[in-house]
């Protein structure tokens, strides 16, 4: 085995470190491939409920009226998330535009945007306006308010009481941690605090943005009250395949005005062709059980490698995990530059390019990013993003399958092993 490795250009050394702390993961790899095989069921008995067809492949160009395979895996998205409805298209660009969709399509002049988990992730500064922006939430009229986690990441339940009033339309929860410091919130804790706000609020309309939370518990958190889940097909539902495109699902009356925010108020979910994705939306979503469960045994195994280091990881090896991300603190920019280099050189696209720190659309921070993916961007594949900023902690996500991110990781440790920076 380790001949293919040394061709990589992986140590003897560092494959046996490898191979020592996998020996400690044989429980997190069962509980993950629990979760896998449960969503794997689930999805396999949407797609047979709603009667997937091979006619539904075929796409359609121009209006897109009558696109039956679009609308079918519509309704297969809403009952895998248990949802009245979903809107799954390769016009939502990307995650942010799906988040900005539900959050615009949903709010009007003098409503007031909550989110009572802290900051939100970087890109939607901009939308908020939090940052200003043309075109933002704030530029439309829509309000903001925010109340930040207690220490522990615990939830402000009294900050909370205190910042729901009249004008809260809408509530944003981002189960991910994204690229900050706090933990990732399973779909009971998101439960819990969803509860607390209809108590306050009944008609309040609940967001998550689910982003990287896909299929990584056995629960969505449209199972525990989120009016919408949000999230985009290159992370976890698009498997990996999905060339492009976002979702949402949730109640059908919002569901409505997101479709035709996306397209023209009088059109709606009936306009939008599919042209060619089709296949790529079902057949990524049939395997993204299993692409998420072999990306979360690569998150487990560079969190136990990095641990047995002395690096600060996040979340620990055994610890449960509610999305794909791991981080580990670097402490240098070096070891962050390296850590890329690794994981660019182990992918099968681009692996011959040195990852280099730049400025990025949305991101306030430089970052430095590791992607040699099939699809631009995509972060299901294998690859590594850091801010550079204190504490030089690298962010880590993905892995089509869990071999290619063991490599990935292997390679990294090598490259820090090689720059002296560890070992
Ligand atoms: C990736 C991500 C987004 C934004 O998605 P893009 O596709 O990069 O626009 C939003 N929220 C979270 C938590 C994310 O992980």
């Amino acid at each position: 085995m380790w001949e293919e490795y040394r061709t990589l250009g992986v140590s003897e050394a560092v494959y046996e470190r490898g191979e020592a702390v996998l020996k400690t993961l044989a429980g997190p790899f069962r509980r993950i491939d629990e979760v896998a095989e449960h969503n794997q069921l689930k999805v396999l008995n949407a797609m047979i409920r709603n009667g997937v067809a091979e006619y539904h492949m075929h796409g359609s160009t121009g209006y897109g009226h009558d696109d039956q395979g679009r609308d079918t895996l519509e309704r297969v998205y809403a009952d895998v998330f248990h949802t009245e409805d979903a809107l799954v298209r390769p016009q939502i660009t990307c995650g942010t535009h799906a988040l900005y969709l539900a959050m615009a399509a949903n709010l009007k002049a003098g409503d007031e945007l909550l989110s009572p988990v802290g900051a939100p992730y970087d890109t939607l500064e901009e939308v908020i306006g939090i940052r200003p922006s043309v075109g933002s939430l704030a530029e439309n009229g829509i309000t903001y308010r925010q109340v930040d986690l207690l220490p522990g990441d615990r939830f402000d339940w009294d900050g909370i009481r205190a910042a729901v009033g009249e004008k809260t339309k809408l509530a944003t929860i981002q189960r991910s941690r994204g690229y900050s410091a706090r933990k990732t919130f399973s779909p009971a804790e998101i439960g819990e605090l969803i509860r607390f706000l209809k108590e306050l609020k009944p008609d309040l309309t609940v967001m998550v943005d689910n982003c990287y939370g896909e299929f990584t518990d056995l629960k969505e958190p449209s199972d525990c009250g989120a009016d919408m889940v949000v999230g985009s097909l290159i992370k976890n539902p698009g498997g990996g395949l999905a060339p492009s495109g976002g979702y949402i699902a949730g109640r059908k009356d919002l569901i409505e005005r997101c479709a035709k925010r996306l397209t023209a108020p009088g059109l709606g979910k009936d306009m939008g062709a599919s042209l060619g994705v089709n296949p790529s939306f079902y057949q990524g979503f049939f395997l993204a059980p299993t692409v998420v469960a072999g990306a979360k045994k690569s998150a487990v195994f560079a969190a136990a490698l990095y641990e047995s280091l002395g690096f600060k990881v996040s979340p620990g090896p055994q610890e449960p995990r509610y999305d794909i991300i791991q981080a580990i603190d670097l402490l240098s920019p070096e070891r962050l530059a390296a850590f890329c280099a690794g994981i660019q050189g182990a992918a099968p696209v681009d692996s011959f390019v040195r990852p280099e720190a730049s400025d990025m659309d949305g991101y306030a921070d430089k970052v430095i990013m590791a992607a040699g993916t099939f699809v631009q961007g995509s972060s299901i594949e294998l690859s590594a993003d850091g801010p550079l900023r204190e504490p030089y902690r690298v962010f880590f996500q993905g892995g089509l399958s869990w071999f290619h991110g063991k490599a990935g990781i292997l390679l990294s440790l090598q490259k820090l092993v090689d720059a002296g920076l560890a070992l």
